[in-house]
């Protein structure tokens, strides 16, 4: 069956780049992949298309009124198709709001989403508001993955989303480090996702290679095919298809949540 999974995480933790290397690497096995940005930043998929900014299926609604699959949808490395759903007005429009009609809009215009082995959604998790929930809340996802790093700040996102996963009954299969050098970090995400009840799927090393390969509009999977961080993406795409642990999590209390990062 389908594999519908979203990627949730603060800002900046590195959904994007772990999500389009996953897709990478599970595209490299020959799944039929497709990754759909949900952050109005739109660049979930940039590393899979040599660095071109793909239009946003809210920018094209808003302009063309009618959109056809090939106006939205590209192919990209490891025949990975790729969707940004782009951002509303700024200062007017709902974000969730605009993930519903665009979500919507997919399903009715192309095939895409409906034949693909795995379907992975990259959603911003800064707030947990139910529009970022709308993929869950909508039915087009059955599992979630967070990342964080060992700092509090992206920890406390990560407990958010958890809060809003019980509330919405729906099951997490772990939690992915992305290294940010803070210390003890390993220990800290290890113990979180502990507590929390589910595996620490990866531990993703920081390394400037992903910036440069970023900077070349690549994945590490097609920039830099034989290196160690190469091997981590594709263990972790690994992980992700053959997971069987997932489970609705636990959450912590803010004061727990402190002494796990000692502050
Ligand atoms: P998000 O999608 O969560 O906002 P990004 O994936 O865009 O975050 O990552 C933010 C920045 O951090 C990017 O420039 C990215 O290249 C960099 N980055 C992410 N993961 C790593 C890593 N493991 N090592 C080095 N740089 C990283
Ligand atoms: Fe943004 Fe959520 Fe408010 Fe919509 S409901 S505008 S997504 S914060
Ligand atoms: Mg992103």
């Amino acid at each position: 069956s389908q594999k519908q999974l979203a990627i949730y995480g603060k800002g900046g933790i590195g959904k994007s780049s772990t999500a389009s290397n996953v897709a990478a690497a599970m595209g490299e096995t020959g799944k039929k992949v497709m990754l759909i940005g949900c952050d109005p930043k739109s660049d979930s998929s940039i590393t899979l298309l040599n660095g071109k900014r793909i239009p946003t299926i809210m920018d094209t609604m808003r302009k063309k009124g009618e959109i056809k699959e090939e106006d939205v949808i590209f192919e990209g490395f490891m025949g990975v198709k790729c969707a940004e759903v782009g951002g509303p007005e700024p200062g007017v429009g709902c974000a969730g709001r605009g993930i519903i009609v665009a979500v919507q809009t997919l399903q009715k215009i192309s095939s895409s989403l409906k034949e693909a082995d795995v379907v992975i959604f990259d959603v911003p998790g800064d707030i947990v508001c139910g529009g970022f929930a709308v993929p869950i809340t909508k039915g087009m996802v059955r599992e979630a993955y967070i990342i964080t790093s060992g700092e509090y700040m992206p920890l406390y996102a990560a407990n958010n989303i958890c809060r809003g996963l019980k509330t919405l009954n729906t099951p997490l299969s772990g939690i992915i480090c992305n290294e940010r050098e803070a210390s003890g970090e390993k220990e800290i995400v290890e113990s979180f996702a502990g507590k929390l009840g589910v595996p620490m799927l990866a531990y993703i090393p920081r390394r400037k290679l992903v910036q440069d390969c970023e900077r070349e509009g690549r994945s590490v999977i097609e920039g830099s095919p034989g290196s160690e961080m190469a091997n981590i993406y594709r263990g972790l795409a690994g992980r992700i298809l053959t997971e069987k642990d997932k489970k609705v999590p636990d959450s912590l209390d803010d004061e727990d949540l402190r002494k796990l990062t000692r502050i």
